[in-house]
């Protein structure tokens, strides 16, 4: 077919409305996503403790700046007399089928061991963005837990692995042979980045020492696939001296870098007699070991925690150790334990410190935990509440406080995947027509307030 002049004039016409439209489509979309507007921004990684806006694009943090223009987003969320932080990053916590049973010294313990872990995306409900599975899995059975949970989670999931190639829930936690070092340095290869690094726990708690089980096994195995792998170990660990001290585990066999979780359980020796800090922990520190808190069901004793931290040893990181018993038993949740800390006196920008930025830097993600333009949008709006408040720790017993906080809106990647107070959306009545239109078949149209993205 040939084109006659008319026919062109009409083409180059259609052209030139198309261009138009695109240009002025581009002229409107807004230049950022969300902003969150007038909170206070805490970013302990970038020095940040002001009231500022937050501006997303592209899932991204795009600026940090105090009176951001309303109209340069797409949704403005007014986030007034909040806590604007980035995601929380918990690096102990147990997911799906993996975490400790309650008889996990046993080799029986599989055949009456109820599921343990805690659905992931519930981590999103505590403000946390990323949450580190330590040691559910192991190399024979890690592929179960990218497959049946990293995959498919929108909190982003990461995980140690057990050095039991095992894992923790099938009842081999105590077969040396299962402590294979090629395999797991092998495994975390084949995973990056899931992997951050390797895990040891309830390790030969009890039982007198035997050929098949010398003291240091599990930790000089897991320390060697680390140094192999070159990722950290977090240590879960039950001293018995003088075979196997405290003071040689944080003095002599951790390396810089890797982590005693649980510092403050009961079978630590936290305090000297006289009730002063030991000074081995300040040692230990001085080598680069790290501290972490792993609250979990049965590893937080306030007569340990409160001396300590008044005494002005604080741990890096605070973690939960979540399970399904922590969880219900304990009430351990992410914003909990950092309560915990609050109420003994810790000021909250050192205690966000220790849930975000700290946290990240130790399982060598220093990309998350922090609100640096370009990072990825994990951001958690919490509410500091004063008033009458108490905890309990895991000797069943309490302290009173006055703080606790409580998680207002959690964003993963961009996404507003947590609002329970609908801080996001629209008063009911304001809501546009879509939204009282019933749908016809299925959820098409779907009667929601607007569109933004929180899948
Ligand atoms: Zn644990």
């Amino acid at each position: 077919m040939r084109y006659s002049n008319r026919h062109l004039r009409v083409l180059t016409l259609a052209w030139f409305v198309f261009l138009l439209a695109g240009i002025s489509a581009r002229a409107q979309a807004p230049r950022y996503d969300l902003i969150l507007k007038g909170g206070h921004v805490l970013d302990p990684a970038n020095q940040v403790d002001a009231e500022m806006d937050v501006a997303i694009s592209g899932g991204k943090i795009a600026a940090i700046e105090k009176d951001i223009p309303a109209a340069d987003a797409g949704k403005v969320v007014d986030v007034r007399g909040l806590t604007v932080t980035p995601g929380l990053v918990d690096i102990h916590v147990h997911v799906s089928n993996g975490g400790a049973p309650l008889d996990w010294f046993e080799p029986s313990a599989v055949a009456h061991t109820p599921p343990f872990g805690v659905p992931a995306d519930l981590f999103l409900t505590w403000g946390v963005t990323t949450a580190v599975d330590a040691g559910s899995s192991g190399a024979d059975t890690f592929l179960g837990l990218k497959q049946s949970v990293i995959d498919h989670s929108k909190v982003r999931v990461m995980a140690f692995l057990n050095i039991v190639a095992d894992g923790m829930n099938g009842g081999l936690e105590q077969v040396v042979d299962q402590m294979n070092v090629e395999r797991c340095a092998a495994t975390i290869q084949q995973y990056q980045p899931y992997i951050v690094g390797v895990k040891t726990a309830h390790y030969w708690t009890e039982k007198p020492w035997d050929e098949f089980h010398p003291p240091w096994a599990a930790v000089d195995r897991a320390v060697e696939c680390g140094r192999r792998a070159h990722v950290p170990v977090m240590v879960d660990f039950w001293p018995r001296p003088p075979e196997r001290s405290y003071d040689e585990l944080i003095l002599s066999k951790l390396r810089p870098g890797d982590i005693h979780t649980h510092v403050f359980a009961q079978q630590f020796p936290i305090l000297l007699e006289n009730g002063k800090l030991n000074p081995i922990l300040l040692e230990a520190r001085q080598r680069g070991v790290i501290f972490d808190v792993g609250h979990g069901g049965g590893s937080f004793w306030f007569r340990n925690a409160v001396p300590a931290v008044e005494q002005g040893f604080l741990p890096d990181s605070i973690s939960t150790d979540a399970h399904l018993e922590s969880i219900i038993g304990r009430a351990v949740t992410m914003i909990n334990v950092m309560s915990k800390f609050l109420a003994m006196g810790v000021p909250l920008e050192e205690v966000v410190r220790r849930s975000t930025v700290n946290p990240a830097r130790e399982i060598n993600r220093p990309d998350l935990g922090t609100l640096s333009v370009g990072a990825p949008a994990d951001i958690a709006v919490l509410d500091v509440l004063h008033g009458n408040f108490s905890y309990m720790d895991d000797g069943f017993a309490r302290m009173n406080g006055n703080v606790e906080l409580l998680d207002r809106m959690t964003i993963v990647g961009g996404r507003i995947v947590y609002d329970p107070s609908g801080l996001s959306m629209v008063e009911w009545r304001k809501a546009p027509k879509q939204y009282f239109t019933p749908p016809k078949h299925g959820a098409d149209p779907p009667s929601r307030a607007d569109k933004y993205p929180r899948q």
